[in-house]
Formats: structure tokens, sequence, C-alpha cells
């Protein structure tokens, strides 16, 4: 189909979300995104895989990476790769359950079970088949691209079986174990939490909390003496045990019989003094033995090397129950475990009267028993930092608790192996993954909940663990409750019994259900197929996600052919959850990273730099964002800034992009009316013999715009893009478009269609980034009727890098000598005499367009003899080598009492002065201004005294600048001619009444005694 450019006028200003929404109905019209897969289908591959996003509220700003995916998705279907486009929802687990939770005002994990688990999994599933609705819509406003109603819901019975399947799997290989393991625990949530949900920094807060030094009376021989110890957990004291000291520390013994370590209190007296080894093994009083809990507890000192001798008394209360160190103590040294509180944090029977109250309700308790049996040394408050749970924000408590655990004892070496393989962008990334990899845990992957992956775990008396791989699976072995088992989750699951396979009795499956990074981790394998011997169609749409979606099984060779994903994109947060789950997974089951490159970015800021909250007033809604400023703004904002900072967002940052925008905006706007003027044809193209130098050069930026930007999409480096498409169109406004006027005026076609070349390349290549725009202005300058992104990618041609790297001088010079022009405060349209020039060479071709840019009579190509040179000692690096001499080597300096050598070394005051121990600076001498590009190696130098013929000109060109202001003014075409009439004053102008006329497009120009100001007329 010929292309049929609109070449319709555009705005001064674009309207970004109002076109933006004519583009969105236009795709939609035209089936783009169809006809571009279609178009691709059969194709290289381009395997790139989603990271779920969790479908439990609107997506905010912190989802803007989204933008990242979209982009190089475009980009690579620009290029002919045939793509997925598969998004996936997230779906299930505790973010999902506490908002539903909020949404139902329960607050507790009894009140859940009140309510009812099959209720309860239904709320789940609602919010998250509304939410999945809402974050599709704002993704498509977004400009994502994507096989939208194709979607992968973890909550899926799919990728339920596949997670079983992972777990059977890693069963046999002997990784699956239930571990009794102090853990973190949030008491609202009612559940143990991983070490990589809460390993980010946002999980700890400042706290304020008791702190409390108490006496531990000693027995026996020592009867009437006392340990002290120190404590921020006052709910921990009943559950105590023992008391550590550090062995080879010394310990004092003070007149009241209190000890403590001697480091702690150096400027105590003591009355005796042992080394902690000695203290070892005595028996104390514990602080509530009365308790019935403590029946039977024979308290004791241990040894242990870490005692803290910079905090505390040196002498650490130690309870098994309460924390990971203590935990692992009791196994050293055969000490009880007393679990003094439940799931919620209250405390359990058998804490006397404290029972059934919060951990934190009972510090008062405690204080005040202890204090009044004489116990309490000294009582206060300490802020520090302290965690907090990831979801829902409640300070975290230690419990001991069963949890299930994968081991990554053998595993470690592999993932680390698996991405030594893994490309990231930006680099540094991969370190970051290898400490993580290399300090991981074991994979706590149980969760006392209720919406989530059901652990097909199913424990026999008989001590076998019997673990279901399938779907199948479970059918087969099951002896009870298949009948009502609409979909894998709780509490439908729960019925169902099977048949032990080592004795043949029925088991139940434990109650817990599996941390949900393991259904984001899967998505590899269940997504694509893996081992599944026939495409199933729809067999995505099963269990929860029923009726959400209509995404296909594949089957296996699919699967082979689209993993490992080429290429995936998350937060840098996603080290430690996503990228690492998935890894896991897939290092587990197939050995190998299931993908190849990772583009990672940092979290969203405020345009200040600080963290959005709604409660600080900073926090700006997607939607809102979208509607103001216009998806092209919000993704340029993103994808100018680099990936490795915290990114900004703000309404300032997009005035600030829609301004730069609006250069090539104009630019396109001012194609469009000569090419109207002229019925300019794109199909012409012009004879060799017409392109000028500049044409050429445009060509030839052209070419390197290209290259550029193909080459940052290549390395997943949006700000190359961006910066490369500034640079070029800074250029193609500020140096073609300006320096071609006068040919685009007299409707020269070979400056159009160079121009038309080089914005229609200029589309090509910041359409990934700005769709709609890009789409929009193609539309008009290029083929009404066919999308900018079913056009190919632009030809990688040669660049003339000598003719860039000419004008790139040329330019440098204008630069410099407009900020030499400034220096001294001549405005622009003062024309001067002279302007010298020195290192640049290649401009010398250029000197017309110099003189002209500059309004210089005369340029000058040589040394810049117009400067003074004025030197400082550098005093740092001269003050300690000439010590006293110099002061006479300052003061020769600041007389200009030097001699310049080569290599920038100087001879003063009889010393030798190297190129850093001086400050060297130029100025320009009486009647010159001067400035310079160190990097560049260029400095002008420019002439500033004016004499009365310069002085007339500038006032000639006073007046054409304001007689074409006039004619805007006036509403006249830019081809209307007319006439001129300036008062008395300005007769002495008409001497240059041939120029006044060109400039301003005058048949006539005349005097008339009686005005005061010009006038015009159209002629
Ligand atoms: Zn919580
Ligand atoms: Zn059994």
């Amino acid at each position: 189909m010929p292309a049929r450019p609109a070449f319709a006028a555009l705005p001064h200003v674009p309207d970004h979300p109002g076109l933006e929404r004519d583009v969105l109905e236009l795709w939609e019209r035209e089936g783009t995104f169809e006809r571009l897969r279609e178009r691709n289908r059969g194709g290289p591959t381009f395997s790139f895989m989603d990271g779920p996003i969790t479908a439990n509220g609107p997506a905010g700003i912190h989802h803007g990476g989204r933008t990242f995916k979209d982009v190089f998705q475009r980009y690579k279907a620009m290029r002919g790769f045939d793509e997925r486009y598969q998004n996936g929802f997230d779906c299930q687990g505790l973010w999902v359950e506490v908002e539903v939770e909020k949404a139902l005002g329960l607050n507790s994990k009894r009140e859940i079970e009140e309510y009812g688990l099959s209720e309860f999994a239904q709320r789940c599933k609602e919010r998250v088949a509304h939410f999945s609705e809402v974050q599709t819509e704002q993704s498509k406003r977004l400009g994502m691209w994507m096989d939208w109603n194709n979607d992968y819901y973890t909550f899926s019975d799919t990728n339920i079986e596949y997670i079983w399947g992972f777990l059977a799997h890693v069963h046999e290989r002997g990784w699956l174990y239930k571990g009794h393991r102090s853990t973190q625990w949030c008491p609202r949530c009612g559940t143990s939490l991983s070490q990589h949900e809460q390993a980010g920094e946002e999980n700890y807060v400042e706290l304020e909390h008791p702190s409390l030094y108490v006496r531990f009376p000693l027995r026996g021989e020592r009867e009437g003496q006392a340990l002290v110890v120190w404590t921020t957990t006052p709910w921990t004291l009943p559950a105590n045990v023992a008391a550590a000291v550090a062995p080879a520390a010394e310990y004092g013994r003070r007149a009241s019989g209190d000890w403590v370590a001697v480091d702690r209190y150096p400027d105590d007296d003591f009355v005796e003094r042992l080394r902690g080894e000695e203290l070892v093994d005595w028996r104390y009083h514990g602080p509530f033995d009365h308790f019935p809990a403590q029946d039977g507890v024979e308290h004791r000192v241990i040894p242990w090397d870490d005692v803290s001798l910079t905090e505390g008394t040196g002498i650490v209360h130690i309870a098994p129950g309460c924390g990971a160190e203590d935990f692992e103590l009791s196994r050293v040294y055969d000490l009880p475990v007393l679990m003094p509180i439940d799931e919620s944090g209250r405390l359990l029977r058998g804490y006397g009267d404290l029972e059934g109250r919060s951990a934190d309700a009972v510090a008062e308790p405690v204080i005040e028993s202890l204090r009044e049996r004489g116990l309490l040394v000294g009582a206060g408050t300490i802020v520090h930092r302290y965690p907090i749970c990831w979801r829902c924000k409640t300070p975290l408590l230690f419990r001991i608790v069963d949890d299930w655990f994968i081991s990554a004892a053998e595993i470690r070496q592999q993932m680390l192996d698996a991405n030594a393989t893994v490309e990231w962008t930006p680099p540094q990334y991969k370190k970051r993954m290898d400490d993580w990899l290399r300090n991981m845990g074991d994979w706590n992957i149980s969760r006392k909940r209720y919406f989530g992956l059901p652990l097909p775990f199913y424990p026999c008396d008989c001590g076998h663990l019997n673990v279901i791989g399938s779907r199948r699976e479970l059918e087969e072995r099951a002896t009870a409750g298949l009948d009502g088992l609409t979909e894998l989750h709780r509490p439908w699951i729960d019925d169902v019994t099977i048949r032990c396979e080592a004795c043949g009795r029925d088991v139940h499956r434990i109650p817990e259900v599996g941390d949900a990074w393991l259904d984001a981790g899967i998505v590899h394998f269940s997504t694509l197929g893996w081992n599944n011997p026939s495409s199933v169609p729809h067999g995505n749409a099963t269990g929860a996600a029923a009726g959400l979606t209509g995404a296909d099984l594949p089957d296996h060779a699919y699967w082979q052919k689209w993993f490992p994903a080429d290429w995936v994109s998350e937060m840098r947060e996603q080290i430690r959850l996503w990228f690492y789950a998935q890894s896991f997974m897939a290092v587990a089951l197939v050995g190998q990273s299931p993908y190849r490159q990772v583009l990672t970015y940092e979290k969203v800021l405020d345009e200040t730099g600080r963290e959005m909250h709604k409660s600080w007033g900073n926090a700006i809604e997607l939607n809102e964002a979208l509607d103001r400023m216009g998806a092209d703004v919000f993704r340029w904002i993103f994808c100018e800034q680099s990936p490795s900072q915290p990114l900004r967002f703000g309404y300032g940052m997009a005035d600030d992009v829609k301004r730069r925008v609006l250069t090539f905006w104009h630019s396109v706007a001012f194609f469009v009316t000569y090419a109207g003027v002229e019925g300019f044809d794109p199909e012409a193209e012009p004879a060799e013999a017409d392109l000028r130098p500049l044409d050429r050069w445009l060509r030839a930026r052209t070419a390197q715009l290209v290259r550029e930007t193909t080459d940052a999409y290549e390395r997943f480096w949006t700000p190359g893009v961006t910066s490369a498409f500034e640079r070029f169109v800074d250029d193609l406004s500020n140096w073609y478009i300006r320096r071609s006027r006068r040919r685009f005026w007299d409707g020269d076609s070979t400056a159009l269609r160079v121009l038309w070349e080089g914005l229609t390349v200029a589309l090509r290549v910041v359409a990934p980034v700005m769709p709609f725009l890009a789409e929009h202005l193609w539309r008009n300058v290029v083929n009404e009727d066919e999308s900018v992104f079913l056009a190919p990618w632009p030809e990688m041609e040669n660049v003339d890098e000598a003719l860039v790297a000419e004008v790139a001088e040329v330019r440098t010079v204008v630069t410099l000598g407009r900020r030499a022009r400034e220096a001294a405060g001549i405005k622009h349209r003062q024309p001067l005499r002279r302007l010298v020039v020195q290192g640049a060479s290649a401009a010398r071709a250029h000197a017309d367009e110099v003189r002209e840019e500059l309004r210089v009579k005369q340029v000058e190509f040589g040394e810049v003899e117009a400067t003074e040179l004025l030197l400082k000692p550098h005093l740092p690096a001269l003050g300690p080598r000439l010590g006293k001499e110099l002061p006479s080597v300052r003061e020769a300096l600041a007389r200009g009492e030097f001699e310049e050598l080569d290599g920038g070394r100087f001879r003063a005051a009889g010393h030798e002065l190297g190129p850093d121990e001086v400050l060297v600076e130029r100025r320009g001498r009486e009647g010159w201004s001067v400035a310079a590009d160190a990097e560049a190696g260029v400095t002008v130098a420019l002439e500033t005294s004016l004499d009365p013929e310069l002085e007339l000109e500038g006032r000639v060109l006073d007046l054409i600048h304001r007689l074409n202001s006039m004619r805007r003014d006036a509403g006249l075409e830019l081809t209307d001619r007319i006439a001129i009439t300036l008062p008395a004053s300005a007769a002495e102008l008409l001497r240059h009444a041939d120029w006044i006329k060109q400039e301003t497009l005058a048949v006539d120009v005349d005097t008339n005694g009686d005005l005061v100001e010009p006038q015009i007329a159209k002629a």
C-alpha cells in the first residue's frame, strides 16, 4: 500500500493524554498488535517471562517498571522477533489474605476460621479477579502490549500441581525436611516468616522498648550474691533457663553482691574478680521460678564466646524458646526449652497471672513483680532497630515452631554456577545475586495460613512422609474427600485423605500452605508445558483461575522452544525474592538458570528523593499520573534514569520531560508546515548532486542515531536510547533546521526530504519508549493507514564519522562563541567584528556558518592571544614542597611575573612549577571575551568592542526581529508580503532597506514623521 501521509498542521503543544486515547482506539480498531504478532509468527524467538504482579490492589507508581517490559518487547517485535506476551498475576498467599482480612474486618486467625475457610477462599478469589481486571486496564493505558485474557494466574490448579511436582522432586533428592526451629514470628498473621521475605531494609524500624537490669540470685555457697543481666524483652524472662558468660572475660562482684563484667564497668570497685570460665555451672534462682512452667528447671551459668562486652552487663539471659541463638545454645548445653507464647503472641497457661496477655502487655506486670521481689536493678527504655512483619508491620517475636524447609546445601553451588551464565544489567547486580546465594539459608516453605498453595505433605505415624506430586497421584491414592474437591485449595483439599505408601494407613495432609514465592518461581514450567505430553486448551484456566483466563497449557516441545527466558526484568529487591525463587526451582528441576539476561532497577522515590507515602502526602496514584502527564511522558521518566540509582518520579519531572519533548514536536510541526505548503512527495529521492554538506551531515547523524539507539536497546539500556534521541533532536532542531531555514522558505525539496528522513527514523527508534507520540506523528508524516510498529526497523548504515566529528566541532565553537558573548553581556543580535578559534581545525571548512551563527564579520583560526594567563599556587601540592619559599612564589604569580615553559610547566621566583602545582585560568584581555572547552581542547576569543557601523547593524537586526513579531501577532501567513512604515527616528536604518525587506518579506519600506512606532500592513 503506498504511504499516504496526512501532513496535518500540529497544535503548538501536544495533548499527550488526548492523543494517547486516540491511538489506543486506533490500535484497537486496526488490530495492530494482532497484526504485528501475525507478521512475526515463525520468526526468531525472543522469550520474555513476566514476573507476576500481585493482583491485590490497583497498580501503583512503583509498578512503573512495567514500562521496561513493554519497551523491550516492542523493540524486539519491531526487529521481527516472535514473542509470547503472556502476562502473569500473583494470586495467593499472605498479602492477599491480609487485605481480605482488612476488608472483612477480621483480625485474627480465629476470626478467619469462624468466618469459614471456604467463604474466605471465595473472597480471596473475588479480590484477585477484581484487581487483575483493574491492573489490566491500567497496563493497557500505560501502553503495554500483552496477550490479555491469556494471562497466567498463580492460584490455578495447574500452577499448584507443578509446584507439587517440584516438591516431590526435592523430596526424592532428600532436600525436604521438617525443622524444629526458632523463627521470626508475626503474632498478628500467626505465621513464621522466611529469611528472603524479611531481608529488606524496610522491614526494620526504630522502636522503643523497655530496658531492664535484672538480678538472678545465686544459690548454694554464693547465696546472697546475684548475676545481673540486661534484657529488652521482659516477656522472655519467665522462660529463662540459663545465663551466659564470656569464658575469657573478667567478672567482678560489687560490695552489693552483684556480678557483672569488669569491662562493662571499668570504674566500679569490685570486692572479688574471676574469669568467666570460673562462673560456669553456678546455679541460680530463676526470676519466675514460682510459675508452674518453670517446674523442674535448674538454672545455671553456661559459657558462650559471643557474649557481648559492648552492651548490657556481660551476662546474657538465655530463654531458648524465645530466640534463635538461645535455641542453638539449648542444643549444645541440653537446656530445657520453654515456649511462653502462642500463635497470637499471648502467654500460655503455666505463666501464672500473665496467661492470656500479649507479649507487649506483660512488660508492666513483669517489671512490677521483679521490683517487688527486689530483683530489679534498673528499668528504663531503649530505642533500637527492630524487625516488623513485611506484610502487616506488626513487630515480630521469636517462637520455636515446626516448619518445612528445603535444604540449600547441595543446590547453593549449582545456583552460583547458573548465575555465572546470566548477563545482568546493570552488571554489578550479578554480584548482589551471588552474595544472596552464598548467604541464603534453607528455604522455609511453610506458612500456617489458609489461602495459599496447599503443601502436599502427608506424614504418617509409621514415620513415612508421603509427598503427592500431582493431582492424578492424589486421585489414585485418595481414600476419602475427592468428591468435594472443586479446586486444590483449603478447605476442600483438607478433606482428602490418602493411603500411606509404607503402611497402608489413612493419612491427612498437614494444614500448612506454601510460601508465595513457590507460586511465582514455578511459572517457567507451569506456563510453558514442561513434561506435558500434549497441549491442553485452556489448561491454565483451572481451579481458582477457571473463567479468568483462556491460557492454554502447551506441550513439552513448546517448553523446549521457549525455555529458558531470554530476558526477565524486575525491581532489585526481587534478587532475594523472584530472581532467587525461579532460579532455585529451575536449577533443582533442570539444572540451569531460567533466564539468560536480567534488567533490574532500584525502587521509585518522589522527585525530591523521598519515599512516597500516602501519609506524607507525596504519593501519586498511577491513574492520576497517566491522566495528567500521559503514558509517554510517564514512560520517558522511567527510561531516562539509570536503573542503578533510585528512580525518581513526580510532576515537576514530567513538566521537564514535556518541555524537552516539545523540541521534537516543534521540529515535526515545522516540517509538516513546509511539507504541506510545498506539496512534498516523500517518494521522490533527491539527486546526489543536490545534497549539500549539511544534508550529508544530517544523514550521517541519522545513521548514527540508528546505531546508538539500536546498540542501547540491545544492551537493555534505556538511558542510552533517550540520551541518543535527545542529542539527535538537538542537532536536528538547533543545527539542521536552524541552518536550513532559508532553504525551507524557498521550498527546497532536498532539505525537506533529508529532514523527513531524519524525522521518520527518529520516530521509529523512539517508538518503543514513546509508542503513542511516535504512532501519532508517524501517521501524520509517513503513512495514515499503517502503524509505525509495522514498519521495518531502520537500516544500519555506515556513519560518516569524520563529517559527524567535524560538525560536532563547529557546534562546539558556536556554543563557546555564544558563551563568550553572554559572559560579555552582549545580546545575540549585536554583530561583532571578529572571532578567533583555537583547537578546532576541522571547523575551518565551516567558517561561514560560524560567522553567521555568531554574527561576527570575521572568523580566524589560530592561536588565541587575546587571553591573559592567571596563575595561583595549588597549595596542597606546592605548600609542602616549597615551605617558607611559598610566599615569594605566590607574590610573583600574583604580579604576573612568571615564564611559561612547555608541558604545562611554569617558572616563578626562581622555582620551576609542575602542572599539578598551579591553578591556571585564562581570561580575556580588555576588549575580548574568551570561552574554552577543556575536554574538547577548543578555545575561542570574541572581540567585543563596537564601532558605529556595528551598532547600526545591531539596530537593524532589532528592528527586523520586531517586525517579524508584529507579522506573527497580526496573524500573517508565512508567505504574506508586507509594507513597512518607520518613524523618522529610524531613518538612518534605511541604509539597510534591502536587508530589512528581505528578512521580513516586505515589498516596501518607508518613513513617516508622524509615527513614533513602526507599522506594517499586508501588501
Ligand atoms: Zn503480620
Ligand atoms: Zn504409614
